[in-house]
């Protein structure tokens, strides 16, 4: 079985494809959502979804969140004083995780998955998804664009042919733009666009900037050590917007009540600086298609953040259209992962959707151009695969050596939109030497520069001197950072030597993480309660009596959703 992942920056999902459709399978906690966050516990021991998320106001140290922003740099996690993690690795234990909850679902051992990945992912991030993976036990045999994965959770469902449709995701930290055609049982990704930098994250930060900004006789610097507990306020005043028209957020500190009221109007206003970032990629998308938005049959929208009501008036005020959303924005990614999952297990059934896909950046080489009579400019970027080409492709471009008495050619490879070299991402590099039968005439050899770029998004150079039989190749897998093999495996054996709970503890560690986020919450009389609470449901957790256990959980899941209830007087 082939399980379908959506490894998302905020919440992750997993999917099989089973009996003919997709059935996303939930977590331990019998969620379908986990959120993508992994903590340590006093013990030392990983815990990874709803329970790390608890933690991220109770224990920010030993907590670490939207790592996908950060596949594939060199930033390191720390988490409490003995553990540190790239965001590999803890994408690797949410996958884990994720694995681990299909395995008990199936009652067999997974190996094989199809992962989703931001369509503006760049190569280096896309082979860190794949190391993630093998780190976590699992080999990756597709990697999918996530505007795609949606596309095919609808196209399946949609019977309508020769129709173009736009699919807009966002999600907590990225925003992607995707434009598809579906024509006689073919889906085309006809462009693809996005701010991989913005979310719905950014909402919430402003209700937190607008939240402080209100408030008198206090300044930012007040406000510092309590981020984390506006953060949990202004998410719940966000999601409160989506259904209501006005929300409050509130926080006591020392006795003093502070609060906000915001009315939908209001929260409307407080977002219109994001509304130039949403418009910008969609327009790129639409012009690089060359279509216009008139001629668009469907616009899709995916993500959970897509559910904020000033979101889709933006988009249908942008597009002049309702946005279609008979699937649940959340597991819609997931649900095309399957599908994939599917179509790659028994590729029988390929003919029925054939899928093309788009390079999302333009990918080239250094150039110097000569602009007048030896007059010349370096760092030039000449575009040898350009943004939007359908994938797999192969395209070749013939350079010569500037100079006669040149000894070599150094090919500096980039990847973005950029005009000059240097605005754009270094992939890598690859030297040629001119052979002796050039010596003093290397201007009249011509290089053949090939650039092959294949569905999952890895890219090829070959290099080729016409006039012999030299051939140089590169394979772009990861040039900033390239794990090796053996890095991979010593990843590998670190997270397999962690301290895990065993899965039937979940529940009862949600819970511990709840009650202990509360505490962090509250002041005065209510944490000596907590306090006390806490205290005793360790001690039965200690007994490790299943039965006593159980009885406490129902218990004080009742006095719990007592406290988070008089939130809201
Ligand atoms: P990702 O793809 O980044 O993992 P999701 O698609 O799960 O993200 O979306 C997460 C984002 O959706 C978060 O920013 C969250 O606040 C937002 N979100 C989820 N439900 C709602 C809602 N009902 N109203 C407003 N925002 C929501
Ligand atoms: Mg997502």
């Amino acid at each position: 079985m082939i399980i379908g992942i959506d490894l998302g920056t905020t919440n992750s999902l997993v999917a099989i494809w089973q009996n003919g459709q997709a059935t996303l399978i939930p977590n331990s906690l019998g969620e379908k959502l986990t959120p993508s966050v992994v903590s340590v516990d006093k013990d030392g021991a990983i815990l990874v979804g709803q329970s790390a998320k608890e933690r991220l106001i109770s224990h920010p140290e030993q907590t670490a969140s939207v790592f996908k922003r950060f596949m594939s740099s060199q930033k390191n996690f720390r988490l409490g004083t003995s553990h540190q993690f790239s965001a590999e690795e803890l994408s690797a234990l949410v996958l884990k995780s994720l694995k681990a909850d299909a395995e008990a679902y199936l009652g067999e051992v997974v190996t094989d998955a199809v992962i989703t990945v931001p369509a503006y992912f760049n190569d280096h991030q896309r082979q860190a998804t794949k190391n993630a993976a093998q780190m976590a036990g699992l080999t990756v045999r597709r990697l999918l664009n996530e505007p795609t994965a949606a596309a095919m959770a609808y196209g399946l469902h949609e019977q309508n042919d020769d129709c173009k449709f736009l699919v807009l995701d966002l999600g907590g930290g990225t925003f992607d733009v995707t434009l598809l055609e579906l024509f006689s049982g073919i889906m085309e990704v006809r462009a693809s666009a996005g701010d991989n930098s913005l979310g719905g994250e950014d909402f919430t930060e402003l209700l937190i900037q607008g939240f402080i900004k209100q408030q008198q006789d206090t300044d930012a610097a007040f406000w510092q050590p309590y981020l984390s507990l506006l953060h949990g306020e202004a998410e719940a005043c966000k999601r409160s917007l989506t259904h209501n028209k006005q929300a409050t957020m509130s926080i006591t500190i020392d006795e003093t009540l502070y609060s906000w009221q915001i009315t939908d109007s209001k929260f409307e206003k407080l977002c219109e600086p994001l509304f130039q970032r949403f418009r910008d990629p969609i327009e790129r998308a639409i012009r690089d298609a060359k279509l216009r938005i008139k001629s668009l049959d469907e616009v899709v929208l995916v993500g959970g953040a897509t559910r904020m009501p000033v979101f889709r008036q933006l988009m249908t005020r942008l597009l002049g259209r309702f946005p279609a959303v008979n699937l649940n924005p959340d597991e819609t990614i997931a649900i095309g992962a399957a599908i994939q999952a599917g179509l790659v297990a028994e590729d029988a059934a390929l003919d029925e959707v054939i899928l093309t896909d788009v390079a999302p950046y333009s990918m080239g080489v250094d150039t110097t151009l000569e602009i007048r009579e030896n007059q010349y400019q370096h760092g030039v970027f000449s575009p040898i695969i350009e943004r939007n080409t359908v994938i797999p492709t192969s395209k070749v471009h013939t350079f010569y050596p500037m100079q006669d008495n040149q000894t070599e050619v150094q090919f500096n490879i980039y990847q973005g939109e950029a005009r000059l070299t240097r605005d754009n991402i270094k992939l890598g590099e690859l030297t040629v030497a001119i052979p002796a039968s050039h010596r003093g005439k290397a201007r009249q050899l011509p290089i053949d520069v090939r650039f092959s770029y294949d569905v999952n998004g890895l890219l090829e150079v070959d290099i080729n001197l016409s006039d012999s039989q030299e051939n140089y190749n590169l394979l772009i897998q990861n040039g900033a950072k390239q794990l090796s093999s053996k890095e991979i495996e010593n990843s590998r054996d670190k997270l397999a030597n962690l301290k895990t709970h065993p899965r039937d503890q979940a529940q009862n560690r949600s819970i511990l993480a709840r009650a202990e986020r509360l505490y962090a919450q509250r002041l005065g009389f209510e944490r000596d309660q907590l306090a006390r609470l806490i205290g005793w449901y360790e001690t039965v957790l200690d007994s490790q009596d299943p039965q006593q256990i159980r009885k406490a959980n129902s218990e004080i899941s009742k006095s719990l959703e007592q406290f988070e209830r008089d939130d809201w007087f």
